[in-house]
């Protein structure tokens, strides 16, 4: 039996999980849905239809797992709790300081229909949360360090769009090399932000716009950039097009921690992703875990549910034994 998706919401991240599903023999797209007007949104699978979201209840029989593709500032938090009362949902809400209380609400939506969701799944939140957890739990005298990089901040692209005088304009997250050096070699540092990463802006600027006045503004952003070392390059829209359309992305989870009588040997374990493209890898663990929601809503469960509750063989379409067999 394959599992139908309806997916909800457009952007990148619907183009990623439209893509993954094919990538599945198990997986099924049944209809996307989008409050822009239908016939405006193209997709890549001809058969499928682009329904009106005001219509997406009448799917509620057709559709096993709705995949929330919206975005994470305005979108997930509204979308979420509304639809996981009519649908198994899942989405990969990124806001990490947000998460308690979404959760909350998700479940609550979730628990008083009789429903299951799972929230914040992707790569981060996701996969290098799950690797944290579990690298924590296995050394517990030790200290986590999250890499970003490098890739494209959405975020931080947006915020320097902002800036008046800026057309366009792509960030680009870079870890630095000596301090993954210094915790592979075993040491534990306090790093600041800007000892963990550099930031890159790629600007394409209003014709006789104050480039001074532009890179100033940017490199003194609280919050975005002033913690950081950033450079700023100006380049023309046309190298923007031809440089910088693709969303490359990854990271690395690094535990490093001591074992032994005496804490005297030093362990590390290290978890990575480099990604060509962020939606595209963020749609395949979207994928996954929407075969997991199915068979878990299937056996019954319900409420709100995040990355550590899921046991990983329901993401395999491999039976327990073949899993046996080949992966153990
Ligand atoms: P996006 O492209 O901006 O799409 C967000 C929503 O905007 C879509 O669902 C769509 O809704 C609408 N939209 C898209 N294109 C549009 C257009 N041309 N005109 C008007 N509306 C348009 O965002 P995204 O890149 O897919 O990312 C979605 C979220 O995924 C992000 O906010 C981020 O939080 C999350 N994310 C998480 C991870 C992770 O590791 N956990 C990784 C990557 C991304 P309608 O179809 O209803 O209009």
């Amino acid at each position: 039996m394959k599992t139908r998706i309806g997916i909800l919401g457009y952007g990148n991240l619907g183009r990623g999980i439209e893509s993954a599903i094919r990538q599945s023999e198990d997986l099924e797209l049944v209809a996307v849905f989008t409050r822009r007007d239908p016939k405006t949104v193209k997709i890549h699978t001809e058969q499928v239809p682009v329904v009106a979201l005001s219509e997406a209840l009448d799917w509620k029989d057709k559709i096993d797992v709705m995949v929330l593709c919206g975005g994470s500032a305005t979108d997930l938090p509204t979308q979420t709790p509304e639809y996981a009362r009519h649908f198994t949902v899942i989405n990969s809400f990124d806001t990490h300081a947000k998460i308690p209380a979404h959760f909350e609400e998700v479940d609550r939506a979730a628990k008083e229909s009789g429903h299951l969701a799972i929230i914040s799944l992707g790569w981060d939140p996701g996969l290098f949360s799950l690797n944290r957890m579990m690298s924590t739990a296995i050394l517990p005298q030790g200290k986590n360090y999250t890499f970003w990089g490098k890739g494209v901040s959405q975020g931080h692209s947006d915020a320097v769009r902002r800036i008046a005088g800026v057309l366009d304009a792509r960030q680009y997250t870079i870890p630095v090399d000596s301090a993954m050096t210094r915790i592979r070699g075993g040491e534990q540092p306090a790093f600041t932000a800007r000892e963990m990463h550099k930031r890159e802006v790629f600007v394409v600027a209003v014709e006789g716009a104050d480039r001074a006045v532009i890179e100033a503004e940017i490199k003194n952003m609280p919050n975005y950039f002033a913690d950081y070392d950033t450079e700023v390059h100006f380049i023309t829209a046309d190298e923007m097009r031809e440089k910088h359309a693709e969303l490359p992305h990854g990271g690395f989870v690094i535990r490093s921690g001591v074992t032994g009588f005496d804490g005297g040997h030093r362990e590390l374990i290290e978890y990575s992703v480099k990604l060509d493209s962020n939606p595209e890898f963020t749609g395949a663990v979207l994928a996954a875990y929407a075969r997991a929601a199915h068979r878990l809503a299937a056996e019954g469960q319900q409420g709100c549910k995040t990355i550590f509750d899921i046991a990983p063989a329901y993401l395999s379409p491999l039976s327990a034994e073949d899993l046996r067999a080949q992966l153990l």
